[in-house]
């Protein structure tokens, strides 16, 4: 009994002393919970968790690691709830989809990861890929490769004709007709098969397209493409396997289904109006702005060929009503989580967002907890993310400067850790 309370002793006071620590000396913090900016605190680390939040500048103990950022704003590691990991804008995207393989599109979205993470996104919701996408989030958790924490849909849920169904306007003999398998979904068993599938396949949410889009080549950019009887199916499936479920949504008949139907987000909202805003507070449904998104399709689209003139048309037409729609939604006290949809335009640049979202009235410090404690509920992730307390999981940033006083900081990015592990460190 002795020899094994001392072995205990010894054993604990290995630990306590070869345990590192590492001290966070924070010049500036965001309260992601109440949207408040402190001063001169210290976040200490061990492992993959916080430990504490302690008042002043604390140090290191001799066995310690000290960061210095008292010259900077540190916050909660950001997450995107819209992106698209797997690929990025280009003029020969409609061609792409009959030239890369699994494995080109794989190894080509290496590089989105690695920008989206140094730009302090720690994570981001993937609402929509070809499946690479989840053999992305593994790799990633398993150290492989680097990149921010996923969260996956996997393949998107459409309806035939909709706005992700793959096979629009090509050739019907070179294309089929796809199925729940493929997530296109006609009525409620295919809206069950399809959840399913997504539950085997591996994805971590649902996400349905619940109206017309710009992107996809089919005329209406926001016709409604689900029943709302679809959505309940959709949503009841989900509800089955733990799936939180993001619709896309441009057009208002759409996005009232989805919001009765009981999804947690709309994705977009371009022509969200009065008729919507209580429904979305009512239900308690997010808004996914993706405000960058829609200005730079509108941009894409001024260059001539960039887009098949389908696409053209509806990128000049929706693009730029998003940042308006925004305001109101805002304004009307309609829930927001950030999102870019970041892979319609450039992945590293998401932190534009924050500069669009302020322009819209939102204050920054408020976009920041957009981006933080609310996308950590709309993920259902809030015991582990989305704030700076202890237990949680060490995903911190931090910016060169104060972003109360300039957006555009939120370009800067000098430090990112996720999960304990430090990816960028800039002196
Ligand atoms: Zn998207």
């Amino acid at each position: 009994m002795k020899k094994l309370s001392l072995f205990l002793l010894i054993a604990s006071f290995h630990f306590t002393v070869s345990a590192q620590k590492t001290f966070i000396q924070c010049g500036k913090l965001v309260d992601a919970k109440t949207a408040k900016l402190l001063t001169s605190k210290t976040i200490v680390v061990e492992g993959n968790k916080i430990l504490e939040v302690l008042d002043g500048y604390v140090n290191a103990g001799s066995n310690d690691k000290r960061i210095d950022l008292k010259n900077s704003t540190v916050m909660p590691g950001l997450m995107d709830m819209h992106v698209h990991i797997e690929n990025e804008t280009n003029p020969n995207r409609y061609l792409e989809g009959f030239t890369q393989s699994q494995a080109d599109i794989a190894y080509g979205s290496l590089r989105f990861a690695e920008r989206d993470l140094m730009a302090g996104f720690t994570s981001v919701r993937d609402l929509g890929g070809s499946g690479a996408n989840i053999a992305m989030r593994k790799a990633i958790q398993k150290g492989y490769v680097v990149g921010p924490r996923i969260f996956t849909a996997g393949k998107s849920i459409a309806t035939t004709g909709g706005h992700a169904d793959p096979t629009n306007n090509y050739r019907p003999d070179l294309m089929g007709d796809p199925g729940p398998k493929e997530g296109v979904v006609n009525g409620v068993e295919d809206a069950y098969k399809a959840v399913r599938q997504r539950y085997k396949d591996g994805s971590d949410l649902i996400k349905i397209t619940a109206s017309g889009g710009v992107l996809s080549m089919a005329s209406s950019g926001e016709n409604p493409q689900f029943t709302e009887e679809e959505v309940k199916a959709i949503v009841a499936a989900a509800k089955d396997y733990g799936f939180k479920v993001a619709a896309h949504c441009h057009g208002v008949e759409a996005m009232k289904r989805a919001i009765r139907g009981g999804v947690n987000s709309i994705e977009h909202g371009t022509l969200m109006d009065e008729s919507v805003f209580p429904l979305m507070v009512q239900y308690g449904t997010y808004l996914v702005p993706t405000i960058i998104a829609g200005k730079s399709a509108a941009d894409s689209a001024k260059i001539p060929g960039y887009f098949p003139p389908m696409v053209t048309k509806k990128a000049l037409e929706i693009g730029p009503k998003i940042q308006n729609t925004f305001s109101k939604a805002y304004k009307a006290g309609v829930k927001i989580a950030f999102g870019t949809d970041a892979g319609v335009y450039a992945h590293g640049i998401n932190w534009k967002e924050f500069v669009y979202m302020t322009e819209a009235g939102m204050p920054i410090l408020e976009a920041i907890q957009s981006a933080t404690w609310n996308a950590a509920d709309l993920m259902g992730t809030q015991n582990i993310l989305g704030s700076i307390e202890p237990n949680k999981l060490a995903d911190i940033i931090a910016v060169n400067g104060d972003p109360t006083k300039d957006v555009n900081v939120m370009g800067q990015v000098n430090f990112v850790m996720k999960d304990g592990v430090i990816y960028k460190q800039k002196k």
